[in-house]
C-alpha cells in the first residue's frame, strides 16, 4: 500500500554518459553503462594474449608478446605482473577521469565492475591473500572526496572474495605529484615513499596491489619493493588502465 520506495526510485541513467538507456536491465546486469558506452567499452578493452604479463602494455598484433616486453625491459619494476581492462584511450579514459573527480564513488565501482567481468580468470588466479590500495599521504585526503585506489581496491576485495587490507601500507612522506614529474625521475620521486605498519602480517603473502592508472609502474614497484623486502612472496598489480609513458 505504500509504495514510496518504487514511487521515489531514481530513473535509471547511464553511469558515463548520464543517458536514460534504450536497454536498462541488460546494461544494469552488466556494467552500469547504457548500450551505446558498452559498445564503446567492448571496442577499449585490451586482449590479454596481445598484453605483456609483466606491465600490461598492449602490444598490437604483430609485435611478440614476450614478456618484460619494449615498454618495460629497461625497468626495475618490482611487481610480478599487471592486469587493466585496457589502455588510456579515449573511453577508458573519459570513464576514469569523470569517476574520479566526481563527488561519488559510483562510477569508479562500474569500473571494477567491469574490470572484474573482464579480469576475473586472471584476477582469481593470482590466488592473492590480500587486496591492497595505493594509500594517499593524510594531507593529499584532506582535499579529495576519496582515494580512487582505496575505493577500486574495496570493490574488487568483495569482488574476487580477498580480504581488503589497507591499514599496513602507508604514505611516509608527500611526494610530488608523478604527473608534475618528468618521466624519467618517477622511479626516484616514489624512493622511500612508504612505510609498513604491522610488517609481520606479509610473510609468505600474494599481495593485489590496486591503483587507478599505471604509467612507468615507479609508485606500484616502490611499494612492491617494500612490501617484498617485509616478506610478501609475490606482488601483483591491478589497474582500471594502462598509459604508456610516451602518452602520460
Ligand atoms: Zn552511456
Ligand atoms: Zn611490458
Amino acid at each position: 500500500m505504500w509504495n514510496f520506495g518504487l514511487d521515489f526510485a531514481l530513473p535509471w541513467k547511464c553511469v558515463l554518459c548520464d543517458s536514460p538507456d534504450d536497454n536498462a536491465q541488460v546494461s544494469i546486469n552488466r556494467t552500469s553503462y547504457c548500450t551505446s558506452c558498452t559498445e564503446k567499452f567492448e571496442a577499449a578493452i585490451a586482449d590479454v594474449d596481445q598484453s605483456c604479463e609483466r606491465c600490461g602494455a598492449v602490444l598490437g598484433p604483430f609485435v611478440p608478446t614476450d614478456s618484460p616486453c619494449v615498454h618495460c625491459r629497461d625497468k626495475p619494476l618490482k611487481f610480478d605482473s599487471v592486469s587493466c581492462l585496457g589502455m588510456y584511450g579515449e573511453t577508458i579514459r573519459d570513464a576514469i577521469l569523470s569517476a574520479k573527480y566526481s563527488s561519488s564513488t559510483v562510477g569508479l565501482e562500474a569500473l571494477c565492475r567491469l574490470l572484474v567481468q573482464e579480469r576475473c580468470q586472471q584476477l582469481r588466479g593470482i590466488k592473492p591473500d590480500l587486496v591492497m590500495p595505493i594509500p594517499h599521504h593524510w594531507r593529499a585526503r584532506l582535499t579529495r572526496h576519496f582515494n580512487s585506489a582505496a575505493v577500486i581496491a574495496e570493490s574488487l576485495s568483495v569482488a574476487i572474495g580477498a580480504p581488503l587490507e589497507d591499514q599496513t601500507l602507508y604514505r611516509s612522506r608527500l611526494t610530488r605529484l608523478q604527473k608534475r614529474v618528468d618521466l624519467k625521475d618517477r622511479f626516484e620521486n616514489q624512493k622511500g615513499a612508504f612505510g609498513l605498519r604491522n610488517p609481520e602480517l606479509l610473510k609468505g603473502k600474494r599481495v593485489l596491489i590496486v591503483d587507478d592508472v599505471l604509467t612507468t609502474g615507479a609508485t606500484c614497484s616502490e611499494a612492491s619493493r617494500l612490501l617484498k623486502s617485509a616478506g610478501a612472496k609475490t606482488c601483483h598489480v591491478a589497474v582500471i588502465a594502462r598509459v604508456l609513458d610516451s602518452s602520460a
